[in-house]
């Protein structure tokens, strides 16, 4: 194998912009991805939908991610951004996760950068807080690869806790970390009996003012959960919260069940897992005998992993916290906007913690929070910058995933032809190409 400028260590929306990023500045690219498709935990745990470009005051994600969006919308893999029924932020934007693995492979193909599947980083050797050289673990045997600047875009920050950077567990705690999600898509679904059940039960749901029907997003029926207790299932949980396929009136992403534990460990993983798999007979026998308009739905797909909310934070060297975003703090070296509410998932009780931002909704990441401490050549991209629990209960999604993994992307591009440290990168000069990229700030 080649040498590399940049090499990007996971394949989810956040790794994508960033490999597409650095290669539109012009540096090689390489792109490494443990399992077999592109999009991390949008594709391979049916996470859906992208929420949100918007603040309540203007489009906050732009750049590749609306690329995405728009080269989805032109086949009909999404109907683009469109309010939020649930009231929840400004819009959501569904999409059908086959046709993202789709796009996000022709971006790659189009962009001419070198990916490869089935490769595990699976060990990463430092000299002075440099990464020297990484080893990736493919089925037969080992191999080594070099690259100036690396991206961590795990989603959980492994490749920096193999480098030997500083992180904590969960909330400071492994045992509270928000819990994971098997999410299901449904067929045989009857949109319009929930309609009609909504519309002459509106307090037993969580709606927008004057909510638009036209698609389906769904957040309560809150006394029939109550009955839930009596299927034996292993999870507890206040709502069924779930949302329609586009372009599949009778299909929905059911994005209910709840599983604790540590999922970097692999025991409690397994347990969740295992767990998640085995209430999915129970669990769609209550839907079809309690909720009105599923008594005929049927399991279509499982996400082929559960979907893993949290676990480790890196230390950056600003590490992002939930006063920054709930006083909506200025950073001079911004990088990118995020608009989603903190929205934390509770480990031990079946409810939710909810924390509005003050208008107009909006935060800001700055640059520092995108280096783990003690590193000379990495950035963090996506989900698992710099951030303390509740911060990162708000940070998580993916749009804002997508706008970070962009500028890590332009920022190590800039290092490499800068012949420079991450650190020396001007933040000016960063924010400059983001703009020119079509990123908003
Ligand atoms: C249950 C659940 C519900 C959610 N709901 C929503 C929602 O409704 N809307 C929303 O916008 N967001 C939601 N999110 C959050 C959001 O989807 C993700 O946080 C976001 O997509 C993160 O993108 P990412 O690229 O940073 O990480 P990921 O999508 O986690 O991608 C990381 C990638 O890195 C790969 N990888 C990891 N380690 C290695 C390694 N050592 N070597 C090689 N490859 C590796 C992984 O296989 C994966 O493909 C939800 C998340 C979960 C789990």
């Amino acid at each position: 194998m080649p040498d590399y400028d940049v090499i990007v260590v996971g394949g989810g929306i956040a790794g994508v912009c960033s490999a597409v990023a650095a290669k539109r500045m012009g540096v090689s690219v390489l792109l490494l991805e443990k399992d077999m498709a592109l999009g991390g935990v949008l594709t391979n745990a049916l996470v859906n939908p992208m929420m949100t470009f918007h603040s309540p005051l203007r489009q906050i994600a732009g750049a590749i991610a609306q690329e995405i969006v728009d080269r989805l919308v032109k086949i009909k893999g999404s109907y683009g951004h469109i309010k939020d029924p649930i009231g929840f932020v400004k819009t959501i934007t569904p999409f059908e996760p086959e046709k993202l693995k789709t796009v996000l492979i022709n971006m790659l193909h189009q962009e001419n950068v070198d990916y490869l599947f089935g490769c595990l980083v699976s060990d990463v050797k430092t000299k002075n807080g440099t990464v020297t050289q990484i080893e990736v673990a493919t089925m037969q045997k080992k191999i080594n690869l070099n690259g100036k600047i690396y991206i961590d875009s795990t989603g959980d920050g492994n490749f920096c806790i193999k480098a030997g950077a500083p992180y904590v567990e969960g909330n400071n705690d492994r045992k509270r970390c928000q819990p994971m999600t098997l999410i299901m898509k449904l067929s045989r679904v009857n949109k319009k009996e929930i309609i009609s059940y909504i519309q002459t039960n509106p307090e037993q749901f969580t709606l927008a003012n004057s909510p638009d029907f036209s698609y389906l997003a769904v957040s309560g029926f809150f006394d029939h959960m109550k009955k839930l207790e009596k299927y034996n299932v292993r999870f507890k949980r206040d709502r069924l919260l779930f949302f329609e396929v586009p372009f599949r009136e009778d299909e929905v992403f059911m994005n209910t069940t709840r599983y604790p534990g540590y999922a970097a460990d692999p025991m409690e993983l397994t347990r969740a897992q295992s767990c998640a798999s085995l209430d999915i007979w129970n669990f769609l026998e209550f839907l079809n005998n309690e909720i009105p308009g599923f008594e005929s739905a049927k399991l279509e797909q499982v996400g082929c992993t559960i979907g893993i909310r949290e676990t480790s934070h890196i230390i950056g060297d600003y590490q992002l916290t939930i006063k920054d975003l709930l006083e909506t703090r200025d950073f001079q070296d911004k990088i990118a906007i995020g608009a989603y509410p903190v929205d934390l998932h509770s480990p031990n009780s079946s409810g939710l913690k909810t924390i509005k931002i003050p208008y107009p909704g909006e935060y800001q990441i700055p640059l520092r929070s995108l280096f783990p401490q003690g590193l000379n050549n990495v950035l963090l991209s996506g989900r698992n910058i710099s951030a303390d629990h509740l911060a990162f209960s708000a940070i998580r999604t993916s749009p804002l995933a997508a706008s970070i993994g962009l500028a890590a992307g332009i920022c190590a591009a800039i290092a490499v032809r800068e012949n420079c440290n991450i650190r020396d990168v001007r933040y000016q000069e960063l924010q400059g190409e983001i703009k020119r990229m079509g990123g908003i700030l």
